[in-house]
């Protein structure tokens, strides 16, 4: 494994060559290029080593070699006679394992005749390669090696051991330093970790909270909303019985068939009639709203004969203005572009609003008209000259039975149903009603309908 004739072989044959052995250890070792650290590991190693040997088997050979494979080392080995029994050996090893740390390799040759321990220790990166010259060299120098006096080693060893020692201190105190900064700081992330993580809990607990009110309300609502559709539909269900039943025995009773009446009792009937009439209404406007938002109105789109619907509404319509002083207008709806749509329901929306400008209009006119302004959406508008809504009212009117109360109301029968359901409608028709109005001026409300329901 290695070329090189040995650097330096001595022997220890009294104790005292220990000490001439240790400094030749760290001489070889100072020569050959190991650092001040690792050359008193060497020395220490050595007469460790060589001590024991010396103690227990007898007269010990050092030899000191330069190799180079696989790395360039100092390699010392320490041989004697090998013991009569094997406990001595045993003994031995465990007596020189303490001195094992301080070289890298550390093996044991044990022959029938000797028992060999064998360290090394590698260079470092900076030293100077071992080349066959170099190694020539360093050999006839170590040759002047003489060993010193003992005392003398003794001292030395005394200052590299104070050395070492010192140098360790300052590295304790500086990683005791070092440690106590780092643990300062962590206590500082601990801490400010800790705030931290308590303020995202709390704020996590609040949105959670939050959450689970929201939710609770909405849950609450749809229900106090669904509770209210049903009741609607159960009330106006079951008055439509017993109204429709009036309506008939009073149509039975005033039937020129049956028993002749006084005056007075056919002006009678016929006010019973008309007021049976009347609550029948109401019930079907409010059956109606129940099932718009019950959500089981469902639209049946087809193309709209918007001719047609305005011309119905037309005839109907008329007979409501009973004031000579109000014209119903209903423009001829031309130049339109083809709207498909639930016409009942449209149908349904307009004689709402045009019922509405009637009822409120005094004098002037309540007008119906198309308006197509391009684009996929048609606008149908109900104007009037009527008494108008105040702009703190405008929004309130879509709401179920909100009535405005004001002299201008006073004696208009009505459940303030009407807006709502047209509403209602129209949204599920895919559009938008909307209303603009000055007080004492009139109104106009604006169904704008996409071409197409979606
Ligand atoms: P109703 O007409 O049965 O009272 P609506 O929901 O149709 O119920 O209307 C709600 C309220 O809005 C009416 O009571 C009235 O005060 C107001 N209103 C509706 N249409 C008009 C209108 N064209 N001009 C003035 N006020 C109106």
């Amino acid at each position: 494994m290695n070329g090189h004739p040995p650097l330096l072989r001595t022997v220890i044959s009294v104790e005292h060559d220990v000490f001439a052995v240790r400094q030749h250890g760290r001489e070889v070792a100072a020569a050959i290029g190991l650092e001040g650290q690792d050359q008193i590991r060497v020395a220490t190693a050595l007469s460790e080593v060589g001590r024991q040997l010396l103690a227990r088997l007898g007269p010990v050979t050092v030899t000191f070699e330069a190799v180079t494979d696989p790395h360039d080392a100092l390699t010392v080995s320490a041989s004697a006679p090998a013991p009569a029994d094997p406990d001595t050996l045993t003994r031995l090893l465990a007596e020189i394992d303490g001195a094992r740390r301080l070289m890298e390799t550390w093996r044991i040759e044990d022959t029938p005749d000797r028992v060999t321990v064998v360290m090394r220790r590698r260079l470092p990166a900076a030293a100077l390669a071992l080349t066959a010259a170099r190694v020539a060299a360093l050999r006839s120098d170590l040759k002047r090696l003489r060993p010193g006096r003992p005392v003398e080693e003794f001292v030395l060893q005394n200052q590299q051991l104070l050395a070492a020692l010192q140098e360790a201190e300052a590295h304790r105190d500086q990683l005791l330093r070092l440690n106590e900064e780092l643990e300062e700081t962590n206590r500082g992330v601990l801490a400010l970790y800790n705030e931290l993580s308590a303020e995202l809990e709390e704020t996590n607990r609040g949105v959670v909270a939050l959450y689970a009110e929201l939710d609770d309300r909405s849950a609450k609502l749809r229900d106090a909303s669904e509770a209210k559709t049903r009741f609607l539909a159960n009330v106006s269900h079951e008055m439509r019985a017993p109204v429709t039943a009036i309506l008939g025995l009073v149509r039975l009773i005033t039937d020129p068939g049956s028993d002749p009446l006084t005056d007075e009792q056919r002006t009678q009937l016929t006010l019973i009639g008309g007021s049976a009439q009347d609550m029948l209404n109401r019930v079907n406007e409010l059956l109606d709203l129940a099932k718009a938002e019950s959500g089981r109105l469902v639209p049946v789109p087809a193309e709209v004969d918007l001719a047609a619907v305005f011309g119905a509404l037309r005839g109907t319509m008329r007979s409501l203005v009973a004031r000579p002083e109000v014209e119903l207008v209903v423009e001829e709806p031309v130049g339109l572009p083809t709207l498909v749509t639930d016409e009942v329901m449209l149908t349904q929306v307009l004689r709402n609003l045009l019922t509405n400008g009637i009822k409120f209009t005094l004098s002037g006119e309540v007008r119906l008209a198309a308006r197509y302004a391009g684009g996929d959406t048609l606008d149908l508008v109900v104007t009037d000259t009527g008494i108008g809504i105040a702009a703190d009212e405008q929004q309130r009117v879509f709401e179920e039975f909100y009535q405005v109360r004001g002299d201008a109301q006073q004696g208009v029968i009505g459940t303030g149903l009407g807006l709502p359901y047209a509403r209602s409608l129209v949204t599920l028709l895919g559009g938008e009603l909307t209303l603009e109005s000055t007080e004492g001026e009139g109104s106009t409300f604006t169904v704008t309908l996409p071409l197409v329901i979606p």
